[in-house]
């Protein structure tokens, strides 16, 4: 407490002594504007508080509050009243019917070769009071189907496809069999692993945290330190939300009451086999006393014995009993209305649901955004108001299949696809001190700027703090290919490469609205486990609430330029540059599945290739040269002063469409729901890029790759001939 006031206060001393406002011009913005802007940002800055933060993180994190529980729904009444109470506008709660996911009775038994029960729980930790709330779940899994299956144990090392081939090539089998797993090396999506279980015809499938990934073997545990001790247990889901995410039985459309549902048989998105998460501390006994062949080296893991493939030495008894059904979701919605342009909405959001009590996923986000809202409300009650308006989102059932966040966006997708600008998502705010933002490549170059006008508490600009993390992180060899070769990158920082995995998908990849992801992550363990609370995050994540404050400073100011903005701060040259990249990586990747074999293996002869790149690149060229003259169109029209109301509408309104332009209403092959053809997601929740073309590609159909690629090089001619005339209009 004590050490959280002085840090606090240091950081206001800093903030106030070393204004780091030496530009005078802001993206978007004329010269008048941008002093104008500088001023309610910096009005804006000087209202969160540490102690505000870490006193709404207290409220958050005090009780366990999963999707669909009690304690959640208690917690969207409250943001509902504090935000009125702030001077939010139109507060309401949106309730939608779901299909939910609940464990009623969860035992794990060793039965041969000896006995051991599962204790399936996390124990106290003395010194952390919360640890001991009897309200604490045990271990299971979301959307884990109800069974019993008595059978031997197989150990599949991370659980994806290329560990049951090493298997298969050991004479094992895992059909009829429980499979046991760990969470990463390499990491994928727990559904994943699920759904690679299911297909390989598995009874149930076990994952496990090996101490190697999260635990002792990468530094002090909790209570010590912030790595997973011996009884902590990942939850999750399991939703196959790689394919169509928020309620399963409502696909593409939302769960409002009384909507129209599909059977369960018939839902993509629902699991069909059990599965149970279990601490290193349960893991243990079933992997010391496997038989069969040695596991390969890089399967081995943190604990201190040799792993083993498994045979029939180890059975156990599983037994699951899930209580799925329909219930309540609940998302809260409030806004700012905007002064001058109160249809266009710039919106803003944060899951409230937690696995556990959520100290850093997603309570930290919460109580971020519980500042953010009270810093915009102090200003609208001040009279300053934004020029566009601000919404802000609590989603419900992120944690199940992004589901709350999902529905919301399908339910007003129609406003959403003509009048949003943007969408800002927080969902961890801090586990650490390094800054990681993501942004679709249009907006980089304006987050970038707004991170040079935020105080890192590390003394220097966020802008430099970020540059020092990204720098690091390349060394490491953690950032893997766009920080190679491309300057772009190294000027706007932002990770322009957007998978799934959190709220910003329904915004990105079904409506077609330009995203921004905020996030400070550290040294973390304890994800989705019952440790992952106060105590953690008051010793290890955030101690001094500082990053939460700046989260809210940095939401705030970037949401407040995209609201005030003149001109929509958009840089489509700054987009060509990076969609060149991605097929040029495409290309390099695939570069064998793309040369055809010769007709005959002799020497010399010339390969037809299945499918020729060169158009796409062309017409990323015409879009790039494009971009840059509407820019230089924008800059010119910026600094000669006031922009006509009429001819900024036709401009923004345009820049605006550019992003809904990449969406294809078919979607990707296989998904239809998934419309963006430039960003996407693995089934293991990795980013992949022009994800209808790839996907082709590495699977040599050439017939959808060419129809891909001629689909992208019409999305790309149609937004080049747009930018065309939104320069035109200027001239
Ligand atoms: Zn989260």
């Amino acid at each position: 407490m004590t050490l959280s006031r002085i840090l606090a206060t240091t950081v206001l001393v800093f903030s106030h002594a070393n204004p780091t406002h030496a530009q005078t011009s802001i993206l978007g913005f004329t010269p008048a504007s941008s002093a104008r802007e500088i001023e309610i940002e910096s009005k804006f800055k000087s209202v969160p508080s540490a102690e505000e933060e870490r006193r709404q993180h207290r409220i958050f994190t005090s009780e366990p509050h999963v999707a669909g529980s009690k304690r959640n729904h208690q917690l969207a009444d409250y943001i509902a009243a504090e935000w009125r109470k702030q001077g939010l506008e139109d507060v309401v709660i949106h309730r939608y019917d779901v299909y939910g996911t609940n464990p009623k009775s969860v035992s794990l038994e060793m039965i041969a070769p000896t006995h051991y029960q599962a204790l399936l729980r996390e124990a106290p930790l003395g010194v952390d009071p919360d640890s001991k709330n009897p309200a604490i779940s045990g271990a299971w899994l979301g959307m884990s189907i109800s069974g019993e299956v008595t059978a031997p144990v197989i150990y599949a090392h991370s659980g994806n496809p290329e560990d049951y081939d090493l298997l298969r090539k050991n004479g094992i089998s895992v059909r009829g069999k429980i499979v046991l797993v760990r969470y990463s090396n390499p990491y994928s999506y727990r559904g994943f692993k699920a759904l690679t279980a299911q297909r390989e015809g598995a009874a149930a499938i076990v994952i496990y945290s090996d101490p190697q990934e999260d635990g002792y073997k990468k530094g002090r545990v909790d209570p010590d330190g912030p790595w997973g001790p011996e009884y902590h247990i990942q939850r999750g889901a399991i939703t196959y939300d790689f394919m169509v995410p928020g309620d399963p039985l409502t696909p593409g459309w939302a769960s409002v009451p009384g909507a129209k549902r599909i059977p369960l048989e018939q839902a993509m998105s629902a699991p069909k086999i059990m599965a149970l998460p279990l601490s290193w501390h349960d893991a243990k006994p079933l992997l010391e006393n496997m038989d069969g062949p040695l596991a390969p080296e890089d399967w081995q893991g943190g604990l201190p014995f040799p792993y083993h493939l498994g045979g029939e030495r180890v059975k156990i008894h599983l037994k699951i009993e899930m209580d799925n059904g329909t219930q309540p979701y609940y998302v809260v919605e409030g806004r700012i209305r905007g002064s001058e342009l109160p249809d266009e909405w710039i919106v803003m959001g944060n899951h409230r649901d937690a696995w556990v009590f959520g100290g850093v996923d997603p309570s930290s986000g919460t109580a971020s955004m519980m500042e953010l809202t009270r810093s915009l409300g102090k200003l609208a009650k001040d009279g300053i108001r934004p020029r566009r308006t601000l919404v802000v989102c609590s989603w419900d059932g992120e944690e199940v299949g992004l589901t709350g966040s999902t529905e919301w966006g399908e339910q007003f997708a129609e406003h959403l696809r003509t009048q949003a600008v943007a969408y800002i998502n927080v969902d961890e705010a801090t586990s650490g001190p390094n800054f990681h933002g993501q942004a679709v490549a249009s907006l980089a170059p304006m987050l970038a700027e707004t991170t040079r006008s935020l105080q890192d508490p590390s003394g220097s600009s966020l802008y430099d703090a970020w540059k020092a993390t990204v720098t690091r992180e390349r060394e490491e060899g953690k950032q893997t290919g766009q920080m190679n070769d491309s300057g772009v990158a190294n000027e706007t920082l932002a990770d322009t490469r957007i998978g799934s995995g959190s709220d910003h998908t329904v915004f990105l990849n079904f409506i077609g609205m330009p995203v921004i992801g905020l996030q400070f992550d550290g040294d973390y363990g304890v994800y989705h486990s019952a440790y992952d609370d106060f105590y953690w995050m008051n010793h290890f994540g955030d101690p001094g609430y500082r990053y939460h404050m700046l989260m809210s400073q940095l939401w705030g100011v970037t949401a407040l330029r995209l609201a005030n903005a003149e001109l929509l701060p958009f840089d489509f040259a700054s987009y060509a540059g990076n969609l060149r990249q991605f097929v040029s990586e495409l290309a390099k990747a695939n570069e064998n599945k793309l040369l055809g074999q010769p007709p005959s293996a002799q020497a010399g002869e010339v390969r037809e290739l299945h499918l020729d790149l060169k158009p796409i690149l062309d017409a990323i060229d015409a879009f790039e040269a494009s971009g840059k003259r509407l820019n230089e169109s924008l800059h010119r029209e910026l600094a000669n002063g006031p922009v006509d109301p009429k001819l900024a509408s036709i401009l923004n309104h345009g820049m605006m469409q550019v992003e809904r332009n990449w969406l294809n209403p078919d979607g990707i092959p296989g998904r239809p729901w998934f419309k963006h053809m430039l960003y996407g997601a693995r089934f293991t929740y990795a980013h992949l890029e022009l994800p209808g073309l790839t996907e082709a590609v590495e699977k040599q159909d050439w017939p959808t790759a060419k129809q891909q690629a001629e689909l992208l090089e019409r999305a790309l001619h149609k937004n080049t001939k747009l930018l065309d005339e939104l320069t035109a209009s200027v001239q």
